[in-house]
């Protein structure tokens, strides 16, 4: 070790789920939406005025705050951008985590959050989600520098009410409190009803699942005035120009289109609820998720094995070595194609 290297940040960082190079593969490993963007994405983007590649974008992204904050009827002030979900999280952690208590996360969920939490020295507990993967509301009933949970939750699915999420904010009134609503476009209940409600709720969202736009990389936050203000606050601290301009003006093409959005996430829900019943037939256990993935585990299966298996029928999909659930595989929901082409090779495991 060099003398210099003593200097460097410790950390232990985050693992993407694998994006293979060979396209032959049945990819159901990422949550990645199975459909394509927009017509109006693409449509766009063929007609963008590339000269304006020499400027830099706007600061502000402010065509896009503007599209966000009209499709929920909110006001500019009360949202902020950035790219992807993870730029928006990272960049709240940063900004509203500062207490001495620690920050409360369940144990089993987005496995960025204890990521964030060590590079930015912020201390954090996991309370244990009961039996059934259910969050408890009494663990969050504590002493805290902020409390962070996405809704349905990842990698389980599962969801809670507003009713939930109101006891949690009414008992937290003095600390941040962060909805990460990745997958909340799948059939769960958005808590942003609630941000005029109560000042210390900060709502996360992306065009990574539901709106089919993971490779653009746009999250969005919504909250009182003042929390986005000073997540703008942060962000001019450390980086203007996060949004770029292709970016912008895409993810304004997309989310003016209600109608196509609505077609996709009903098709993703109706592949959903019947890959549940296959799953079933097939001797798989798995709650009721909510969400673009089903959190599978087999009675006589190893979890582990099976990934290996499917993985070399160049099926994709994610394994977690991780206490608790290293006998689950989180199954994103691609087309009805491949559904059954999934469905199809665990038959045949079952034979061999
Ligand atoms: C996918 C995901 C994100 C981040 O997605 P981005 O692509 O960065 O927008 C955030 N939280 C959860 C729980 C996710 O599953």
């Amino acid at each position: 070790m060099r003398a210099w290297e003593q200097y460097f940040r410790q950390v232990e960082p985050y693992t993407p789920g694998e994006q293979p190079k060979d396209t032959g593969v049945i990819k159901l490993n990422t949550n990645e939406n199975p459909y394509p963007p927009a017509p109006a994405v693409e449509k766009a983007m063929q007609n963008m005025d590339f000269s304006k590649f020499r400027l830099y974008p706007d600061p502000k992204a402010e065509a896009l705050v503007e599209a966000i904050a009209a499709y929920y009827q909110l006001s500019k002030d009360q949202v902020f951008v950035g790219v992807g979900s993870d730029d928006v999280i990272g960049m709240s952690f940063l900004t509203f985590f500062n207490s001495d208590k620690p920050i409360l996360f369940p144990d089993i969920t987005y496995s960025f959050y204890d990521v964030w939490a060590d590079l930015f020295k912020i201390p954090y507990e996991r309370p244990v989600l009961d039996q059934t993967f259910q969050i408890c509301l009494e663990d969050y009933k504590k002493e805290n520098g902020g409390v962070i949970f996405p809704n349905p939750n990842a990698p389980t699915g599962e969801a809670v009410d507003l009713e939930f999420i109101k006891k949690v904010l009414d008992y937290n009134q003095d600390v941040v409190v962060i909805i990460d609503e990745a997958y909340v476009d799948f059939g769960a209940k958005s808590a942003v009803e609630l941000i005029n409600q109560y000042e210390n709720l900060l709502v996360v969202q992306t065009f990574s699942k539901s709106r089919a736009m993971a490779g653009m990389r746009i999250g969005y936050a919504m909250g009182d005035k003042r929390l986005i203000q000073a997540l703008n606050d942060v962000k001019y601290s450390y980086n203007s120009y996060t949004m770029n301009m292709p970016a912008i003006e895409l993810g304004v093409k997309a989310i003016e289109d209600k109608e196509y959005f609505r077609e996709i996430t009903e098709k993703i829900i109706d592949i959903r609820e019947y890959s549940k019943e296959e799953f079933k037939k097939l001797g798989f256990v798995f709650g009721d998720s909510m969400a673009n993935f089903i959190f599978v585990t087999h009675k006589e299966y190893q979890a582990e094995e099976l990934f290996e298996y499917l993985k070399s029928k160049k099926i994709y999909v994610r394994h977690f070595k991780q206490p608790r659930i290293q006998n689950y595989l989180r199954v994103t929901i691609g087309t009805k194609e491949q559904m059954d082409a999934l469905f199809a090779a665990l038959k045949n495991y079952q034979r061999a």
